[in-house]
């Protein structure tokens, strides 16, 4: 049995929840912890049962909350040695672990594979959590590169980035150089190059996946919904269920 949810996520805050009957991790903290326990209060989880938080990148919206998080839970933040120099991450250093991207970390019956991705940041990763199911987490990303290709093909539950509408954000009200970032290879995945690797990567195992780090100003869950379906439909025999996560609230607590 796992239980996965998104606490939160959106262009102002990320954190995923993958836990088992045992133990569970945090993938990013980008809320305060205080939100952190309200939601999972909400869910009916347990913090006592977080063994770590596993942060991607050193953007705030994924770092706001793992200070206070891993100091008041005494666990440790696994990170990569440049995200842990280049982030104001947590002022407890005695609780920093440091990762290799593509080396696996056992926690408990849980398995954390992470592997590097292209986005603007010192050394970003994404991560894949390993119990009876897969459980992939992949958001900031400019491309689907080959890392997120097979993770999404091994995945059974999925987090993909859907951060914005092409049109949306070439219409809308951002700088040029912001456009160009958000819409190149270290920037964010489009709700279409979001859908497109689903459709050409994604296995019949695949049972969920949840649209995820939705911009607030270029996109909307209606879009990006409306998008994912009318690609994914060319696909026959594609099952899996597609959600949007939100900033303001947690998503339901799968069970798989
Ligand atoms: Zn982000
Ligand atoms: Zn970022």
């Amino acid at each position: 049995m796992m239980e996965v949810t998104a606490l939160a996520s959106g262009s102002s805050g990320n954190c995923f929840y993958v836990g088992n009957n045992n133990e569970a991790v945090l993938v990013d903290a980008g809320i305060s912890a205080k939100q952190v326990y309200n939601r999972m209060e909400e869910l009916g989880l347990d913090p006592g049962k977080l063994r770590g938080i596993f942060i991607t990148h050193e953007h705030s919206d994924h770092i706001r909350g793992a200070d206070v998080l891993a100091r008041q839970l005494k666990i440790p933040i696994y990170a990569t040695k440049k995200t842990l120099q280049n982030g104001m991450i947590c002022s407890e250093k005695s609780l920093f672990r440091t990762i290799i991207a593509g080396k696996d970390i056992k926690i408990g019956r849980l398995s954390v594979e992470s592997f590097s991705k292209s986005h603007k940041a010192a050394d970003p990763v994404s991560y894949t959590i390993v119990g009876n199911k897969r459980v992939a987490v992949i958001t900031d990303a400019g491309y689907a590169c080959k890392n997120i290709q097979e993770h999404i093909s091994n995945a059974h539950f999925l987090f993909i980035e859907s951060n914005h509408d092409d049109k949306m954000l070439e219409r809308g009200p951002y700088p040029a150089y912001l456009k160009r970032w958000i819409s190149g290879d270290t920037g964010h995945l489009s709700n279409r190059q979001a859908a497109l690797s689903v459709l050409e990567c994604a296995s019949a195992e695949l049972q969920n996946m949840v649209l995820s780090h939705l911009s607030q100003t270029n996109n909307s869950p209606e879009v990006a919904l409306e998008t994912f379906h009318s690609l994914l439909k060319e696909r026959t025999g594609f099952r899996a269920k597609i959600d949007v996560s939100d900033r303001e609230r947690p998503t339901p607590l799968y069970v798989i």
